[in-house]
């Protein structure tokens, strides 16, 4: 095996301190020395370096227990730099201003269709909304160290695009380029489960877990997994695409072309769908009056309309199955469900949970804990953010733009 390269170990060394830091909110040299592994000598010259480029700073506190003795603690400074996290759905484009510790200085939910739009139409969504927020934050825009933007479908992180997305149009130049050129800040384009695959383990239920799996279930199904400590990202940097996995082969057609697919069954966008074919015969009375939405079709469900209360128990049994898979292949300390689709509730999961019970072998299944989140449009773009954030905790001080 070859030695990493000193720039590797540089940023790694780097990155397990200002993380440790973060996480922490202050800790001593000692503890941090502990906590990453790292050696004494090897923490005082990184956290040397990291005062004078004002990434981190020296708190003094007393400490209660030792007579009040003088107790010196680093804290990250949170105004060291900034970064925009965007996340894009079918119908609503979120933006949010995060500082250095992922915390969220402004924000802004612009409900404005992005399907079947073209890249340079997104694009210029994206530059507003991003303008908006920099200003609202009250920040400057050459305050910005990184853009991350968060998208449904298969997306080649290295070059900027997307291999299929059922958002904007096909064919078109790279989003990231686009947004590039616009505003002249590095953007990085991620697969949105990715993006909160990342948020949950900065700052939610993924938080010191080294293996876990989110699966998000908004217009789509997405998902993102943690396997030791590291998000998996496959061979060709897709990752996994949990929710064009075939769970009824010859079934309803998929957004991605295939027949079948987990997205086809479970999102919010094809339980809509299929509800309205449901309500074209049936016609329930329904309080809505314009074309039903999936809060009508959710109420409707709850008070016992049996074609859609049949509805989500398919949903959740063909979910069940999805996840019973994952738990038997991955073996994860947990499975977090997330995003707009969870509101479904016991609806979808009761059945999902007794298919998972059925389909596992018990160790397996004891040693996952399944845990339900609603998740915020704010989230999923703090977690675009936080992808930014993890780059720029590994990259050289000086190349993170100077805080004017
Ligand atoms: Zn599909």
């Amino acid at each position: 095996m070859r030695p990493a390269s000193r720039d590797l170990m540089r940023a790694i060394n780097q990155f397990n301190v200002l993380n440790t830091i973060r996480t922490a909110g202050s800790v001593s040299r000692t503890k941090l020395s502990e906590i990453t592994g790292q050696s004494r000598a090897s923490v005082t010259n990184i956290t040397a370096r990291l005062i004078a480029e004002n990434l981190i700073y020296e708190k003094e506190t007393r400490d209660s227990a030792h007579r009040g003795r003088r107790r010196v603690l680093l804290a990250l400074n949170a105004d060291a730099a900034y970064v925009v996290g965007i996340k894009l759905s079918a119908f609503r484009v979120s933006c949010a201003v995060t500082d250095m510790q992922a915390d969220i200085r402004s924000s802004i939910v612009m409900p404005v269709r992005t399907s079947e739009r073209p890249a340079g139409f997104v694009a210029d969504l994206i530059e507003e909304g991003v303008r908006h927020c920099v200003k609202d934050a009250r920040l400057k825009m050459d305050q910005i160290a990184g853009i991350g933007i968060g998208v449904p479908g298969f997306v080649d992180r290295k070059e900027g695009f997307c291999h299929w997305t059922p958002l904007y149009r096909k064919g078109e130049r790279p989003l990231r380029d686009l947004v590039e050129k616009r505003l002249e800040i590095p953007t990085t384009l991620e697969n949105d489960a990715n993006a909160v695959t990342m948020a949950h383990q900065w700052f939610g239920d993924g938080k010191g877990v080294q293996n876990f799996v989110v699966i998000t279930i908004e217009d789509g199904v997405g998902m993102g997994a943690v396997v030791n400590g590291q998000l998996y990202r496959g061979a060709t940097g897709v990752g996994a695409e949990f929710g064009h996995v075939v769970v009824a082969p010859g079934g309803n057609l998929c957004r991605c072309g295939k027949r079948g697919c987990l997205e086809a069954y479970v999102s919010d966008f094809s339980i809509l769908a299929a509800a309205r074919k449901i309500y074209a015969d049936l016609r329930w009375e329904c309080p809505s009056r314009g074309e039903l939405d999936l809060e009508d079709v959710m109420d409707a469900a709850r008070r016992g309309q049996p074609e859609l209360v049949r509805l989500f128990g398919r949903a959740g049994r063909l979910l069940g199955q999805g996840v019973a898979g994952l738990i038997q292949i991955l073996n994860p300390s947990k499975i977090i469900l997330s995003g707009q689709g969870v509101r479904a509730g016991d609806m979808m999961f009761a059945p999902m949970r007794a298919v998972v019970a059925e389909q596992c072998n018990p160790t397996l299944h004891d040693a996952t804990e399944i845990v339900i989140h609603k998740w915020q449009d704010t989230d999923w773009a703090r977690g675009a953010a936080s992808l930014v954030l993890q780059a720029l905790y590994k990259t050289p001080f000086e190349k993170i733009r100077p805080v004017i």
